[in-house]
């Protein structure tokens, strides 16, 4: 089992005990699951609500599809597969009708 760096000095010989991971280097203890709740991405849909892997959504607007003639209607139902960081296109999403594709946040809203 590997262990993260360290979030402060990025040092590479954290070691844990027991639920803790601790720095050896700049003596930091962190634990690692409440760190993932913080730095988790935080994403919202059109009325500003968070949005969750898992949520099931509803596009807030007609989409064109890159790079195909297909139009994603208004109210076409999806569900968030996966999170990413990112300006726009934050969504990994399974759209019904139109399979897995990347959509923007603020595009949808949750259902
Ligand atoms: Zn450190």
């Amino acid at each position: 089992m590997s262990l993260p760096p360290c979030p402060k000095c990025q040092s590479e010989f954290v070691y844990e005990d027991q639920s803790l991971l601790i720095c050896p280097e700049c003596a930091f203890e962190w634990n690692p699951q409440e760190l993932a709740e913080e730095s988790a991405i935080k994403v919202k849909d059109a009325n500003g609500t968070l949005l969750a892997e898992g949520d099931k959504v509803t596009l807030a607007k007609d989409l064109k599809v890159k790079g195909s003639s297909l139009v994603l209607k208004i109210g076409t139902k999806a569900v968030v597969r996966r999170i990413v960081e990112g300006k726009d296109h934050q969504l990994d999403c399974k759209v019904d009708g139109a399979g897995e594709m990347m959509v923007t946040a603020a595009f949808v809203k949750k259902s």
